[in-house]
């Protein structure tokens, strides 16, 4: 297999695409995008990357993030964790109250904002905020093995200024006992983790250590490496989740600024960044290139 041409292959079929998708708009520094760009980036287990594209351009990972938390959360609480927050996939939009409510303030999973805010809650367990940021770059940069990344402030205050529905989960939370910290400090942490920065090659650095096996970083256990892709599998895409388990076959979790992480167990650790989004809130075009390389590399969890 020729996954150097395969990948080459992609980034010219995706800058001809007609259909972009349309750029996040509720996060005004999300609005400013130019959704033209796209970049792919795959490390395989061997150790080679292939890019093409906009590979080496930062962008918003914004829910991205929720899979570095969780690990960092698992690490800190364990199994514990899950009193808190669900396992199923919600079937609602990634910003939805509506489970909350009959569910009694445990949310479905920790992928949807609701359960997002649950584990950013769990990590931040009366520290000051600035201090669990710091624990969070720590993370994702051991991760990437590079110190370069960042969060941008900009987008953070963009999304402090805008933030109302993630807020109104914060302190529905907190009306069912399900919240620790004020909510305004675990909303403020939550908008700073998912405006961290990173491009393509550094996110596909970062999610090795998803890939498990003997090549990949060892951060978490074997055990909850299976445990992250089973969730990224059926809740990675928001209520698209099924869409992308069926289209693609891998574990993958989505970002509003177009990225998505996907790993190919024991494999590869794929990420595609394109900003402009399908009606689910998932990158049109990254959901489309890692349909293409799943499907020209044979690449599937499912055989
Ligand atoms: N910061 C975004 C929000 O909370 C993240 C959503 C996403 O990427 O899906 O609305």
């Amino acid at each position: 297999m020729d996954l150097a041409a395969i990948v080459q292959q992609i980034g010219y079929d995706m800058a001809a695409a007609p259909h972009r998708g349309v750029v996040a708009d509720y996060i005004p520094e999300l609005k400013r995008v130019d959704p033209s760009q796209f970049g792919l980036a795959v490390m395989t287990a061997d150790g080679q990357t292939y890019h093409c594209g906009d590979a080496d351009v930062r962008f918003s990972i914004q829910s991205v993030s929720k899979v570095f938390t969780l690990a960092l959360a698992l690490g800190r609480m364990g199994d514990q964790l899950w009193t808190r927050v669900g396992r199923e996939p919600s079937g609602h939009a990634f910003n939805s109250i509506l489970q909350l409510e009959t569910e009694h303030g445990i949310p479905r999973n920790p992928f949807i904002n609701a359960g997002a805010l649950v584990v950013t809650d769990a990590i931040l367990a009366g520290h000051p905020p600035r201090e669990t940021l710091g624990e969070i770059l720590r993370f994702v940069r051991a991760a990437a093995g590079d110190d370069n990344i960042h969060i941008n402030p900009d987008v953070a205050q963009s999304e402090e200024q805008t933030g109302h529905r993630n807020r109104a989960l914060a302190h529905f939370l907190l009306a069912n006992a399900n919240l620790i910290n004020p909510p305004e400090l675990t909303c403020g942490t939550y908008f700073h983790q998912c405006a961290i920065e990173m491009t393509c090659l550094q996110l596909a650095q970062a999610g090795r250590f998803l890939m498990g096996g003997p090549n990949a970083p060892r951060l978490v256990s074997p055990e909850r490496v299976r445990r992250l892709n089973a969730l990224m599998m059926t809740c990675g895409h928001y209520d698209g989740s099924g869409e992308f388990a069926f289209r693609v076959g891998l574990p993958g979790k989505s970002g509003v600024g177009g990225g998505i992480l996907a790993i190919v167990p024991g494999r590869a650790s794929i990420a595609v960044w394109s900003p402009g989004l399908n009606e689910r809130g998932n990158s049109q075009l990254g959901t489309l290139a890692i349909e293409h390389l799943a499907r020209a590399t044979g690449w599937s969890v499912f055989g």
